[in-house]
């Protein structure tokens, strides 16, 4: 049943786009932090702008995600 497939792979997207959209607002929507939550150390405005909802200063973001990337 072709019909049946195509369906459920629609709401499947449908969720998964849900899902992201979800995630984007709360990436943009965040508190908003002006200092980084691991270090405490002021975070640019340029990246604050570039990042909005961002909760890390730079090194802090790329070392979160070095170890994230090495899992
Ligand atoms: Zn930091």
């Amino acid at each position: 049943m072709p019909d049946d497939i195509d369906r459920a792979q629609g709401v499947n997207e449908q969720l998964q786009a849900d899902a992201l959209e979800a995630w984007r607002r709360r990436q943009s929507t965040g508190p908003g932090r002006t200092d980084c939550e691991d270090c405490g150390e002021a975070i640019p405005e340029a990246r604050r702008k570039a990042r909005p909802g961002c909760t890390r200063c730079i090194a802090c973001q790329r070392k979160l995600e070095w170890i994230e990337g090495r899992k």
